[in-house]
């Protein structure tokens, strides 16, 4: 499963695995997602279909994580 997690003010976009420590199932980390600065979309099956999403949200900066690298 894929995960992208939106953060508006960054402009940021990242496409995350379920499992990545960041991700954790689209709950994020307690400390960096209070859901004030962005929000999680998903799931996703299939890792083209994340990538669609991510491109879509048209943030300036949208890539896949680093540390994942889904
Ligand atoms: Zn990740």
């Amino acid at each position: 499963m894929y995960f992208v997690y939106e953060n508006w003010t960054h402009d940021r976009a990242r496409i995350h695995r379920a499992e990545c420590g960041f991700c954790n199932d689209g709950k994020g980390t307690q400390s960096a997602d209070s859901g004030r600065n962005g929000k999680w979309h998903g799931p996703y099956e299939e890792r083209d279909l994340a990538f669609r999403v991510a491109k879509n949200l048209r943030r300036l900066d949208t890539k896949s994580c680093g540390t994942c690298s889904p």
